[in-house]
C-alpha cells in the first residue's frame, strides 16, 4: 500500500459532518512506519482539527519525531494542499526537502515539498 493509498483510506473515517469536507493524511516516519489521521470538526467550529494534525499526533505517540514524506487527498477541485497551520506542523518535523503527495479523489496528483510550501519556516532554531 502506497502513502497515498494509506490518505485515501483513512479519509473514508473523516468525521465531517459540518462541511462534508473529508480530508486524509497519511506521513511516513524516519523509522519506515506510515501514520495516518483525518479532519475531526467539531459543533464548536474553531475546535475542528485537520488531517494532518492527526496523523503527526499518531506519529509522536508512536515516538517517532522525523517525517520523511507527506501524503494528503480530498474530494477537492485541485490536489489539495495542506493549510498554512499544517505547513507550519509539518514543518517541525520535517526537512524542506521532504516530499508531500497532493492528491483529489478523482486521481490528480501533484507533487512538492515541505520548503516549498513553507519557505523561511519558523522553526526551533528561531527561538535562540
Ligand atoms: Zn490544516
Amino acid at each position: 500500500m502506497t502513502l497515498l493509498d494509506t490518505a485515501r483510506a483513512v479519509r473514508e473515517k473523516a468525521y465531517a459532518p459540518y462541511s462534508n469536507f473529508k480530508v486524509g493524511a497519511a506521513i511516513m516516519a524516519a523509522n519506515g512506519t506510515a501514520y495516518s489521521g483525518c479532519n475531526v470538526e467539531n459543533a464548536a467550529y474553531p475546535e475542528g482539527t485537520c488531517a494532518e494534525a492527526g496523523a503527526i499526533a499518531a506519529m509522536v505517540a508512536a515516538g517517532q519525531t522525523r517525517i520523511t514524506e507527506v501524503a494528503v487527498i480530498a474530494d477537492a477541485p485541485r490536489p489539495v494542499p495542506p493549510c498554512g497551520g499544517c505547513r507550519q506542523k509539518l514543518a517541525e518535523f520535517a526537512g524542506p526537502d521532504a516530499k508531500i503527495t497532493m492528491a483529489t479523489t478523482a486521481g490528480t496528483t501533484e507533487e512538492t515539498t515541505v520548503g516549498a510550501l513553507l519557505p523561511g519556516a519558523f522553526g526551533a532554531s528561531d527561538l535562540t
